[in-house]
């Protein structure tokens, strides 16, 4: 399969091809450092609004592969890649509201930006809902550490009640 972005071609990588990691020396982990200057400063620089669009992209792109079963799977699914400290997952009436703490992206972030940042992590949970065939009208960062100075980032959803079909991405599911 060929990946189109503007005039570049190039051929899309598997999961698999791109999990397979050899670095005997450095390992699997870099240091959070880059994540934050790719993602918080070079990304936008690139991009410029852009870069909220790309953000909501990969997001939704990521957390399509994420194997997500139920719904307590999406807080362990933020736990297990260290994304952040995740409670469970509450569920009111059509609402699903997620927190954490430590966010690998704004945890810190000091001064604080002013607005919500952390719209790749939303699309994780909207595109985990998703997965599950949830029908979503709408989700937001309601809370966010490092962007409004909050104690935890909150991702709420509202969603329709009644599953829909799910969709095609689902056939490149992964398991992460
Ligand atoms: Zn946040």
């Amino acid at each position: 399969m060929l990946v189109k972005w503007g005039d570049v071609v190039m051929k899309a990588i598997s999961v698999n091809q791109a999990l397979r990691i050899d670095r005997p020396t450095l390992g699997k982990t870099i240091p959070l450092s880059l994540w934050r200057l790719l993602r918080l400063v070079a990304m936008p620089r690139a991009m410029g609004e852009d870069a909220v669009e790309l953000d909501r992209k990969i997001g939704l792109e990521f957390g399509y592969l994420l194997k997500i079963e139920k719904h307590e799977d999406i807080s362990n699914a933020i736990n297990r890649a260290k994304i952040g400290v995740c409670k469970p997952m509450e569920k009111n009436k059509n609402t699903y509201a997620l927190e954490f703490t430590e966010c690998f992206t704004c945890s810190g972030i000091n001064p604080i930006v002013g607005e919500p940042i952390c719209n790749f992590e939303a699309a994780i949970v909207e595109a985990a809902l998703k997965r599950l065939g949830e029908t979503i009208i709408e989700v937001k960062e309601t809370k966010c550490s490092g962007g409004l100075g909050d104690k935890v980032c909150r991702i709420e959803a509202k969603v329709k009640g009644g599953k829909s079909l799910k969709n095609n991405h689902f056939i490149h599911s992964g398991s992460i």
